[in-house]
């Protein structure tokens, strides 16, 4: 791992039981250069707001939290900065541990290296990803870990191994 990675983020949320399974660590990314119409979290875009932690700082409360099940990544984007996020995934995983992500890219967009090489590598470290920004205009309460009909909540291994999306059992 690389710890002088440094990952900007706009919260973190220690003992999460709404984003996935368990109870896991949300890691809130600051930034996100999409610019979805009607985006229901502007205040995330700006990549020089929020705070600046290390791969480092944030493997430690990881570690220091025995009842965790996994991490999962939000945003604002979490694949712009998929770079750093690689690092604390592989780690987290060498731990046993799951990693969820949540986009606003497509899984497909993100297969094909979009917006970066390294956003395809991070798809690959996820266990799952819900995929799509969320819509207002398709919000439902009755969905299970996303919070719009046109999100999708996506079994990473099991869309590689068929070469399409395979969505989770739920
Ligand atoms: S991906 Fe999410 S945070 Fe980014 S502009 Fe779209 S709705 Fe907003």
């Amino acid at each position: 791992m690389d710890v002088t990675q440094t990952v900007r983020i706009a919260g973190t949320v220690d003992d999460s039981i709404v984003d996935g399974p368990g109870i896991r660590l949300a890691i809130f990314t600051q930034g996100c250069s999409r610019n979805c119409p009607g985006c229901h979290n502007p205040q995330s875009h700006d990549f020089s707001a929020g705070s600046e932690v290390s791969v480092e700082e944030l493997w430690q409360r990881i570690a220091a939290n025995p009842l965790l099940s996994g991490i999962t990544f939000s945003g604002g984007e979490p694949f712009e900065q998929a770079a750093s996020l690689i690092a604390l995934a592989e780690r987290v995983h060498t731990a046993g541990l799951s990693v969820w992500a949540y986009s606003g890219y497509r899984y497909e967009e993100l297969v094909d290296g979009i917006p970066s090489a390294s956003a395809a590598r991070l798809l690959e470290l996820c266990d799952v990803l819900v995929d799509g920004a969320y819509l207002q205009e398709f919000r439902s309460l009755e969905l299970k870990w996303r919070g719009s009909t046109n999100q999708r909540v996506i079994d990473v291994a099991a869309s590689q191994t068929a070469g399409s999306v395979v969505e989770l059992a739920l």
